[in-house]
């Protein structure tokens, strides 16, 4: 493998298909695949991701925002796209650029079949959230009979889906819990499509709902975290592989004598003889400062080497005290094989948070086509 000049991100394609098709083994062969692309496609790149994902045969795509569906539509994408968490402000658009709304309260129902009957729509294409527990969006137990009617009632739209979220599938302690939350989806689903008078389709896992609870799959799930290669346990993070690399190089090399300080606020204060190299990477880039200060580190030459002092806005500074290196030489931020959950987790955050804050400012670099 070459290695890299400046700061880039890479996307292999060759491990999004590995991971799509392992996600897809594990639900049955009529469960469709909701691909989550939000945040630009967790961190990497939400049209290089999607155009690779509707190719190899994703069924739905889903984003927050309309402004992310708008991204979708305008590279091309063809295929269904859900608006989990739309504001009635861009109902508009919504329509205009063919992405389905997630609605997930009076405020948001109501405007939006106001909106639909405005622009003349006919079923135009909506989806119900249902709240089984997250308290987070969604309708609850008791609004399902209003919302039933008020959907009988109206032409303008037609319920395709209706969906709900797991608050803890991650999390082994949380089984009953979790197992109520699917209960309670069912019954409010079952609510509903007795007045519809038919059963829209439903959803509710989300990657670990997938991997843990296939009780849960029902006719379609949403994957997010699993096609970018994490399964937030490490017995599925060693079957799927890290579509993204974070890849800088080292620019320059300083050598502390004791007593010497090192970046903003002398925030390093060196009591030995400390090796430093400097890379340009800081927190406009996605590295924020809570890595800090040895909370994060980077891997030079298959080394860890630690994050000294503050980060700056577009540099680090790193202890290469034991690490034979050079400028020029490659510092790995996380790749497949330096996993960005094990960064994460060393500075107390988690896999999510670190790929989805990469900036716009890093290069993206496409790897492994197929
Ligand atoms: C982000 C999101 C997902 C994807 O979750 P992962 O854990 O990344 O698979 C699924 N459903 C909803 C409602 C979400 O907001």
């Amino acid at each position: 493998m070459s290695s890299v000049k400046e700061t880039v991100l890479e996307i292999n394609l060759a491990h999004l298909t590995h991971n799509y098709t392992y996600l897809k083994s594990k639900v049955g062969t009529n469960v469709k695949i909701l691909a989550v692309v939000k945040a630009s496609g967790y961190g990497s790149d939400a049209a290089i991701i999607a155009k690779h994902l509707e190719k190899i045969g994703a069924d739905y795509f889903a984003v927050a925002y309309t402004s992310e569906g708008i991204v979708l539509r305008e590279a091309g994408v063809k295929i269904p796209i859900l608006v989990l968490h739309p504001q009635p402000v861009n109902f508009h658009k919504l329509i205009e650029y063919q992405l389905e709304p997630s609605l997930y309260s009076s405020r948001t129902l109501k405007e939006f079949i106001k909106t639909a009957t405005t622009l003349n729509q006919k079923k135009y294409p909506i989806h119900i959230k249902f709240n089984s527990g997250l308290n987070r969006i969604g309708f609850n137990k008791n609004d399902v009979a209003w919302v039933s009617k008020e959907l009988y009632d109206t032409n303008a739209i037609q319920v395709i889906s209706l969906l709900s979220h797991l608050a803890a599938s991650e999390d082994h302690n949380e089984k009953t819990f979790t197992l109520q939350q699917i209960n309670t989806f069912k019954k409010m689903a079952e609510q509903l499509s007795d007045t519809l008078g038919y059963m829209p389709i439903l959803h509710q896992s989300n990657t670990s709902g997938i991997l843990n609870y296939p009780e849960a799959h029902f006719d379609m799930v949403r994957t997010g975290i699993g096609l970018y290669g994490y399964g937030n346990e490490a017995k599925y993070d060693r079957k799927l592989k890290p579509v993204a690399s974070l890849k800088s190089v080292i620019s320059q090399i300083h050598e502390l004598e004791p007593g010497a300080s090192l970046g903003y606020n002398r925030g390093f204060k060196a009591t030995d003889y400390t090796k430093t190299a400097t890379i340009p990477i800081g927190h406009a880039d996605g590295i924020s400062r809570q890595y800090g200060n040895k909370k994060g580190f980077v891997t030079i030459n298959n080394k860890r080497a630690y994050i000294l002092g503050n980060v700056c806005m577009d540099m680090i500074m790193v202890d290469v005290t034991d690490i034979n290196c050079k400028e020029g030489d490659e510092a790995v931020i996380f790749s497949a094989n330096h996993n960005a959950a094990k960064v994460a987790e060393h500075s107390g955050t988690i896999s999510y948070e670190l790929l989805t804050a990469i900036s716009p400012r890093v290069k993206r670099v496409v790897i492994g086509k197929n």
